[in-house]
């Protein structure tokens, strides 16, 4: 075996120095310091017999060909938030790098499938507040109507940042061709959540990404003097939204999910006065579709009675949505036989956030992840970490998932 998990933690401090200061990582997408860190991978992959080329995205894809064209993708994304965390995204590019010599070396002549490692691009989306660009272009689930017009802080277009990187904004979506042999995807990332920490484990296999329900919530009820209104009388629209900061924990516990009220904007919002409007968001997630209209479900009932019982109207506007994107059942398997084979231990658990991943399994390629331990369960900040033995322990593993995912490819 020629895999030298250590190499890539080495090449990782290495990118680290090159591409970061005192406060963290700064590949942002489309900077100089993210061509930088896209130009030094490029030679790190030169030492190998592969083709390198961008799409019409701005993805580059690495490829070493196989006897067959049915090609195993491994991906991830150079480019970080700003003050961003070392691992986020370079660990699953640099992981696939390894893998790609270690098959190389393997295999006397061309390996059975075709590998291909693609660096997302700006899967962050940092700079214009929209994230995985790179990836919804392929899978083309991006809106080309919202994208045209996007600024970032300085006023400028995101497709005309794109032309200087030499990316026509016209064509982003023929990146979809680059699936067209894609018989499976694979991503190894950092957890970014504490779940793994709290049990003690190093690694784990991703069942999906969570389906998005966000509301915002406006209860209506009546301006009145403080000191005047008895508390008999009053149409308090705070107090209907107070009973539902409550409500939330009893309606996730039911349901197995999380819910989050990030906001609370009161009117008019001074202290000698009742509360007229109160408008909170509601976040809530999970992994089953059913059990997502469920939850929803249940807040709008516990909406309507809170409202009835002070004496206040209730309305709701959707802010955003998006269903469960779940993975390949047969690739979990995989991921944790392979987990299990390197530390003996393997769990199953979602992603919170979204990932290139959820864009390529949408696109209908059978596709899993791995996430690795984070240190204080903390990313995007630069006290973002993992234990070293964690990342040697991580490539081997995600080494062991491509092997179990070319064979079954070529079978
Ligand atoms: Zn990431």
């Amino acid at each position: 075996m020629s895999l030298n998990p250590k190499r890539t933690i080495a090449e990782l401090k290495e990118l680290r120095a090159l591409t970061g200061d005192e406060n963290g990582a700064q590949r942002v997408a489309f900077s100089k310091t993210w061509l930088t860190a896209r130009d030094w991978l490029a030679k790190k992959l030169a030492a190998l017999p592969v083709e390198i080329h961008n799409d019409a995205a701005g993805n580059t894809w690495t490829t070493l060909r196989g006897r067959s064209e049915r090609a195993l993708l491994i991906g991830g994304h150079m480019d970080s938030v700003p003050n961003g965390g070392w691992l986020d995204g370079a660990l699953n590019v640099l992981a696939g790098v390894e893998i790609l010599r270690r098959i190389h070396d393997d295999y006397t002549g061309p390996p059975p499938v075709t590998v291909r490692l693609v660096d997302w691009a700006d899967e962050e989306g940092a700079r214009f507040g929209k994230s995985l660009f790179g990836s919804s272009a392929c899978s083309g689930h991006l809106d080309l109507d919202e994208a045209r017009t996007l600024r970032d802080k300085e006023g400028k277009l995101l497709p005309d940042v794109l032309k200087e990187i030499g990316v026509d904004f016209g064509r982003v979506k023929e990146s979809s061709k680059e699936l067209k042999n894609a018989a499976a995807y694979l991503e190894l990332h950092i957890e970014q959540g504490p779940v793994l920490l709290d049990m003690d484990l190093p690694l784990g296999a991703v069942l999906g990404t969570f389906g998005v329900e966000r509301h915002a919530i406006t209860f209506h009820g009546q301006a009145a003097h403080s000191g005047s209104t008895p508390m008999n009388r009053r149409k308090d629209a705070f107090l209907a939204a107070a009973k539902m900061s409550l409500e939330i924990y009893p309606i996730a516990a039911r349901h197995g999910g999380v819910c989050t009220i990030g906001s609370c904007t009161t009117k008019p919002g001074i202290v000698t006065s009742v509360v007229e409007d109160c408008r909170i968001t509601l976040d809530q997630r999970h992994l089953d579709a059913a059990a997502l209209a469920g939850m929803l479900a249940d807040a709008r009932e516990a909406a309507d009675r809170f409202a009835h019982e002070g004496n206040v109207r209730v309305s709701w506007e959707r802010l955003w949505q998006i269903e469960p994107i779940l993975f390949d059942p047969v690739l979990i398997g995989f991921c944790d036989d392979a987990i299990g084979e390197t530390c003996g231990k393997s769990h199953r658990l979602p992603s919170g956030p979204l990932h290139d991943a959820a864009e390529v399994a949408r696109a209908g390629v059978p596709t899993a992840m791995m996430f690795v331990q984070s240190l204080h369960g903390i990313s995007h900040n630069k006290i973002e970490d993992t234990r070293e033995e964690h990342l040697e322990r991580c490539v081997e593993a995600f080494d062991r998932l491509a092997e179990k995912t070319m064979q079954w490819i070529e079978g």
